[in-house]
């Protein structure tokens, strides 16, 4: 995809914490930790899942998407909404997504996936609608895949 570059894929470290969870090496409470800024992230900024918490079973999980960057000056290291990146991508020339899975009963948290979005690497406007549509793609399927 043109739109996220430099994708890097948590789900292996995630699958890692879940088995070590499930067979007792680590506590529960040392992988339900989300501190109070990221569960109001969750609240407020969150982008809701269909998948649920795989350690309460209780709740469905919300993804946090953390935007970092020398161009977001003192916004950087803030919580955004999924629809305010395509606007961001088109704005900055570059910043590194990080995207946090947060149950809100529990409070577990991972971080799944981070990625390069922005307006390098791309070549003209028509690119990148075409690429903001595939991220809106993307954006819109990524709850449902396969991560469990
Ligand atoms: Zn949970």
């Amino acid at each position: 995809m043109r739109t996220q570059r430099q994708v890097v894929d948590y789900s292996l470290q995630r699958r890692a914490v879940l088995r070590d969870v499930r067979n007792g090496r680590i506590g529960a409470l040392e992988v339900c930790d989300a501190s109070p800024y990221l569960r109001n992230a969750a609240t407020y900024h969150g982008e809701p899942t269909d998948e649920r918490c795989p350690i309460c079973r209780r709740d469905n999980l919300t993804l946090v998407h953390y935007v970092y960057g020398d161009e977001l000056k003192q916004s950087a290291g803030q919580a955004r909404k999924l629809a305010e990146l395509p606007v961001l991508a088109m704005t900055l020339r570059e910043f590194q997504v990080f995207v946090v899975e947060v149950c809100r009963s529990c409070a577990w948290n991972q971080l799944i996936e981070r990625y390069v979005l922005g307006r390098d690497g791309q070549a003209t406007d028509e690119l990148l609608l075409a690429s903001s549509e595939t991220l809106w793609t993307a954006a819109a399927s990524h709850g449902g895949e396969a991560r469990r």
